[in-house]
């Protein structure tokens, strides 16, 4: 018999990594030493980890419950392209390859099993499972099982059988959600009351977060766009609608672009998920529709043109940025304007009233976060229930200070101009009468006559048009009650100290328009997926080569080698096997089949040759 690996041998020959990362070395070692657990991880945590290694140094055969059959096949396919005996069986297995499975399973051929919660419920695989060696199940994405979350899936339920049939096999539940909640409807339904119970931290150090005032979005999200040409992304939209405008805008704009939402025909939008994976800089504008089961690791970033509907599905969403660890990037447009609508759409729900209540709360959570002046990440975080975090340095608010400018004199003018003109109208109008616009309407209703009239000249049409998105959103003035657009004040206590001078008011408003023409509208300077080390050519060479390999394979290009790995290999510009070896990302399968091919790159594209 050979023995048992330890779990740092399987980490580095079989998956090529040198450090377990947070809490995953403990979990690891409670699961091996047949411990059940419950593992609250952030996306790219790395919680596949916390079941295979434990899967590789227990006896028998380890079984995954996955609810999607992409996330299945790309699991399998990674772990065998890292020499692992994996499997799954789904409704999209033909009978001859599942009757394949079933023979190496029994033979004791398999390490892991991966199934689909219905296979595994229905039919007699329970029964034929109880018969054999098994080292653990592992229940992926745990949050399926609660009734509360959006991903709610009816077969997890039953899982709770496992816990009363298996009682000597160890269960693992991984989820990335955080609330407080969904866990215990997990620990509760899947019998876990005696599982110990491992959290990382759910920050997302490498994800940029970035917010932007909504003043044209189109144009926003193009100057974005162009900051990040090449890159693979997501961006999202509030309707279908809107998803089809901004898809054929992006791709007008010369970008691999893709709509994705639940009106389009089922493979319509398999194909579209197929080229996400599959290709590179391909960026889909979707819905919320596409969520679950991205779990490609080198998305860039994440575009949000319309808020989301809570800070939670916020962080969710912007979470399928930078799995792998590399600079990604959160970005997001926002105005007052969105808030309506979504307030609209929790009114004229079903949901019973305290319900709705919950819902305004968790709008009102995201919109607090928009509207920070302070570091979004701790916001976010303190949502999370992580307080006292310090300011991250890696958002806008924290990379790009100093915008909050005393505004209390523009305020004022605009309150003016609201007054003066008899509270009936919109911001557009109200501007042009500020800049003293020669307007027909200006004209014909003789604002043009009123002492406002061309008194705002120190900002732009842009920067007056943010101002009064604040003052709205603030409550300092209000859309008026006959609901054609036009806006009055807010609450007295409010407005006139304000006027009277006894209240300032500091906020963020966007640059001049000189300042702005030229400048990337990310601001910051975006992060390149790549440390400055790598040599850029031997970079694309290795990338253009897993291409090809991936191709030849039929799988997508991370699963032959992530980025992390190529950019490993374009620093250090390995001579021999040996110091390829050393790579994260390397382990002894991935040496035997590609080292060879990845050094002849490297000597291909050396500077003596
Ligand atoms: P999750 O399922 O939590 O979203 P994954 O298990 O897919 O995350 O892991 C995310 C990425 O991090 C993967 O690319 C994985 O290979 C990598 N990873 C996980 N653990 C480690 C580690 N200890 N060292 C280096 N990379 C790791
Ligand atoms: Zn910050």
């Amino acid at each position: 018999m050979t023995p048992t690996p330890t779990p740092r041998q399987v980490l580095r020959e079989v998956f090529g990594y040198d450090a377990f990362r947070g809490p995953q070395a403990a979990i690891v070692e409670h699961v091996c030493a047949g411990g059940s657990a419950l593992v609250l991880m952030p996306t790219g945590g790395g919680k596949s980890l916390c079941y295979q290694i434990p899967a590789l140094c227990r006896p028998g055969t380890a079984v995954v419950v996955s609810p999607l059959i992409a996330l299945m096949q790309d699991q399998v396919s990674a772990l065998r392209q890292a020499g692992v005996r994996a499997a799954a069986l789904h409704s999209a297995e033909s009978g001859a390859s599942a009757a394949a499975t079933w023979r190496e399973l029994q033979t004791g051929g398999l390490d892991l099993l991966y199934v689909s919660p219905e296979r595994l419920l229905n039919g007699d695989l329970i029964e034929r499972l109880a018969d054999l060696p098994l080292a653990l199940f592992a229940i992926d994405e745990a949050h399926c099982v609660s009734q509360w979350g959006h991903d709610f899936r009816p077969e997890y339920l039953q899982l709770a059988v496992l816990a009363e049939r298996f009682r000597a096999v160890p269960r693992i539940a991984l989820t990335a959600t955080a609330d407080p909640r969904t866990r215990s409807e997990i620990v509760a339904r899947l019998g876990l009351e005696q599982a110990a119970v491992f959290t990382a931290s759910f920050d997302r150090p490498n994800i940029r977060y970035l917010l932007r005032d909504k003043s044209d979005p189109k144009r926003q999200l193009l100057e974005f766009l162009a900051s990040q040409r090449g890159h693979a992304g997501i961006v999202y939209a509030r309707s279908r609608k809107r998803v089809e405008e901004f898809a054929a805008l992006i791709k007008a704009d010369g970008h691999d672009a893709l709509p994705y939402h639940a009106g389009l025909a089922a493979d319509t939008r398999g194909a579209a998920l197929e080229r996400f994976r599959h290709g590179s800089g391909v960026i889909v504008v979707a819905t919320i529709a596409f969520g679950m089961g991205i779990d490609k690791p080198d998305v860039r970033f994440v575009a949000h043109v319309d808020l989301p509907k809570s800070l939670e599905a916020y962080y969710q969403e912007t979470g399928r940025a930078g799995r792998d660890g590399l600079p990604a990037i959160a970005w997001m447009v926002h105005g007052a304007a969105d808030v309506p609508p979504l307030r609209r759409f929790i009114e004229e729900s079903d949901a019973a009233p305290a319900q709705k209540r919950i819902e305004h709360g968790r709008l009102d959570s995201l919109i607090g976060f928009a509207e920070t002046s302070g570091c979004r990440r701790r916001i976010l975080l303190d949502y999370l229930g992580e307080t006292g975090s310090a300011d991250c340095g890696n958002c806008d608010v924290c990379l790009e200070p100093n915008q909050g400018v005393d505004v209390t004199e523009p305020a004022r003018k605009a309150l003016s101009a609201v007054y003066r003109t008899g509270g009936r109208f919109g911001a557009a109008h109200l501007v042009d009468v500020l800049l003293g616009g020669d307007t027909a309407r200006v004209r014909s209703l003789g604002h043009d006559q009123l002492g406002v009239y061309g008194i705002g000249r120190e900002l732009d049409r842009l920067q007056w048009r943010s101002l009064f998105r604040q003052l709205t959103a603030r409550g300092y003035v209000v859309a008026a009650a006959d609901g054609h657009g036009g806006l009055e004040f807010g609450p007295e206590a409010l407005v006139r100290p304000l006027l009277r001078g006894e209240s300032r008011l500091e906020i963020r408003l966007p640059p001049p328009a000189r300042e702005r023409r030229g400048r990337a509208s990310g601001g910051a300077t975006t992060p390149a997926a790549g440390a400055e080390s790598a040599d850029p050519d031997l970079l694309a060479a290795l990338k253009a080569w897993r291409l090809e390999q991936a191709r030849q394979q039929r799988l997508p290009p991370y699963v032959v080698f992530h980025d992390r790995t190529l950019v490993a290999i374009a620093e250090r510009r390995p001579t021999g096997l040996d110091e390829l070896a050393g790579l994260t990302g390397i382990g002894t399968a991935k040496l035997a089949s590609y080292g060879e091919a990845v050094l002849e790159v490297v000597r291909r594209l050396s500077p003596q040759a």
